[in-house]
């Protein structure tokens, strides 16, 4: 098993004297550097001239630089823009202000993995992964709380590349929860198959193959809609709260007794596990990842037209009903600004 660290294992005096520099003020980034900064670290801001977050960063009180100008005054740079832009953006304005000594930093594994990003040997390459979204990472901090992170070190040029990352989790609060050790390639593969084949390809699937199925049986919309998409979140609260057993310990014994007979012949277990094997295999031998470069740097026509499919399926429309009727209707969409 994988080593754990928390507070105790975590000396933020690492990071005194030392400029963080966030690169990027979405949702990872505007809770990094806020964390960071009121636990006591320097933080500047790199972002676009012009774009949209340039704005939101100084009404909260950074100095906002370009990506280029906070890498030069920066020792620490933190990449907490898209994943898709960050490999021009690193060979742009990063790699050429980096300076030995200088680490840089990724909360997602993918553009290392990859090759896709590459840097010198003399700079330490560390993760800071928080398991959980910026939000979040922000909002838990505040309550005094945290989200778990994962740390991994692909390149010790200080000799002192754990002790940073951990001092740079610690700032953001993920100490207060745990911080497992990992590295950059089991972190961007294990991310990548779970969100292909179970948190959101399969259970996106699954949700519409089984409104789907109903509804070309004759039965109502809003009625396949609620039963086989909207209760799916009253069971994984469940399964988040108690296991899988305490799930089926609130479920009818109807219903546990279909879940024994019913699931293995919907996922016949050996040919679901030969199939996500192959997702692995994908994802294991840079297939996946060509894929996806390839679909950005070609316009990304199939992903855009999958997007625009989807929004107009019929589990969308009869999803949308639903909520807007629903009375706390507001909650949902502070849920949903909030991802
Ligand atoms: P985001 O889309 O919320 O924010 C991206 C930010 O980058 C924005 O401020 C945008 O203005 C800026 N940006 C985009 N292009 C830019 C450019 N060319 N130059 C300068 N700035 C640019 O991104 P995010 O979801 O916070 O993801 C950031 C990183 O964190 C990614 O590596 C992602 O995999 C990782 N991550 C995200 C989450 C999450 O919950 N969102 C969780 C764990 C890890
Ligand atoms: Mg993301």
């Amino acid at each position: 098993m994988a080593k754990m660290y928390y507070e105790k294992d975590c000396n933020l005096d690492v990071l005194k004297g030392k400029t963080i520099a966030v690169v990027g003020y979405g949702s990872q980034g505007h809770a990094h550097a806020l964390n960071l900064r009121d636990s006591g670290c320097d933080v500047i801001v790199g972002l676009r001239k012009g774009g949209k977050s340039w704005e939101v960063a100084e009404k909260d009180g950074f100095e906002v630089c370009t990506v280029a100008d906070a890498t030069k005054k920066a020792d620490i740079v933190i990449m907490l823009i898209n994943d898709e832009v960050q490999a021009a953006v690193y060979k742009n304005e990063i790699e050429p202000n980096l300076e030995p000594g200088n680490a840089i930093a990724f909360a997602h594994g993918f553009n290392i993995r990859y090759g896709q990003i590459v840097p010198p040997a003399d700079v330490d390459v560390f993760m800071a992964a928080p398991k959980g979204p910026g939000h979040t990472v922000r909002s838990l901090y505040v309550a005094g709380k945290g989200v778990p992170c994962l740390v991994a070190v692909e390149q010790d040029a200080s000799g002192k590349a754990t002790d940073i990352a951990l001092a740079y989790i610690a700032g953001i609060g993920g100490a207060r929860a745990g911080i497992l050790e990992t590295t950059f390639r089991e972190e961007t593969e294990t991310d990548l198959f779970g969100e292909q084949t179970v948190l959101c390809g399969g259970v996106v699937d699954l949700m519409q193959c089984g409104f789907e199925v109903l509804v070309e049986a004759g039965y109502d919309p809003l009625n396949a809609y609620f039963e086989c998409i909207h209760e799916l979140k009253l069971i994984i609260d469940l399964v988040n709260k108690a296991g899988m057993s305490g799930m089926n310990y609130s479920i009818s014994d109807t219903a546990e007794y279909g879940e024994y007979v019913s699931g293995p012949r919907v996922f016949p277990h050996d040919q679901l596990k030969a199939n996500m094997r192959e997702v692995l295999s994908d994802i294991q031998d840079g297939t996946f990842a060509g894929k996806w470069i390839q679909e950005n740097k070609n316009g990304r026509t199939f992903f855009n037209s999958k997007r625009k499919q989807l929004a107009e399926h019929q589990m969308e429309i009869v999803g949308k009903e639903l909520r807007d009727g629903m009375l706390w209707k507001n909650d949902q969409d502070l849920d949903t600004a909030s991802n």
